[in-house]
């Protein structure tokens, strides 16, 4: 395989890239200045050189704690949590959401092999175990492997004495968090039902 071919080949491997955009980004690149691939080279590989899971909420970080649990001014007393990093920015992108998050990392599929052990769930007990927090709130995907793994915490949390909350059914079952229009995600976020036995 030739060089042009190889980056081709290579520009693939990100979502929604097929042949004919690998192809515009290969021939780009070729016309470009060497700074411009120079920075972009750079900035690939700092992202994943540099960039950690927060030790509190998973978030990717610089530095030890993500510039969101490190924010005074945010209510810590509500933890949101999530199955993604792209669910935690699209709900930031909104500006709607003052407390903190908890990214997992996933949901639970046992198709898939991924168990509780698999997702970030023992940090989001430690918190809840030191901390003053008042809510949780699980927002998972409205879909199947969403709703089994918001059981699975509920089953999980409910002794800890937390009001645990969900988004309103505003969410469309089915649907995925990262895709929604801001207004139903605000609308969910805010409108939340809290479980109970
Ligand atoms: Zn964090």
């Amino acid at each position: 395989m030739n060089l042009i071919d190889k980056l081709q080949e290579a520009f693939k491997i990100f979502p929604g890239v097929g042949k004919r955009t690998a192809e515009r980004f290969t021939f780009f690149t070729i016309k470009s200045d060497i700074e411009n691939i120079e920075n972009l080279a750079n900035l690939l590989l700092d992202i994943k050189e540099k960039l950690h899971p927060c030790k509190l909420c998973g978030n990717p970080t610089t530095n030890e704690i993500c510039s969101i649990c490190s924010n005074k001014s945010r209510d810590h007393s509500i933890i949101l949590v999530v199955e993604n990093i792209e669910d935690l920015y699209h709900i930031e992108s909104t500006c709607h959401f003052n407390g903190i998050y908890h990214i997992l990392g996933g949901h639970l599929s046992p198709l898939e092999n991924i168990n509780p052990e698999n997702l970030n769930i023992k940090p989001l007990i430690d918190r809840i175990k030191s901390n003053n927090v008042n809510e949780i709130i699980l927002a998972l995907n409205p879909n199947t492997s969403g709703e089994v793994t918001s059981s699975y915490l509920y089953e999980l949390l409910k002794k800890y004495n937390t009001k645990i909350t969900k988004p309103s059914v505003g969410l469309p079952y089915g649907s995925n968090i990262n895709y929604l229009d801001k207004y139903t995600l605000i609308q969910g976020i805010t409108e939340r039902r809290e479980l109970k036995e």
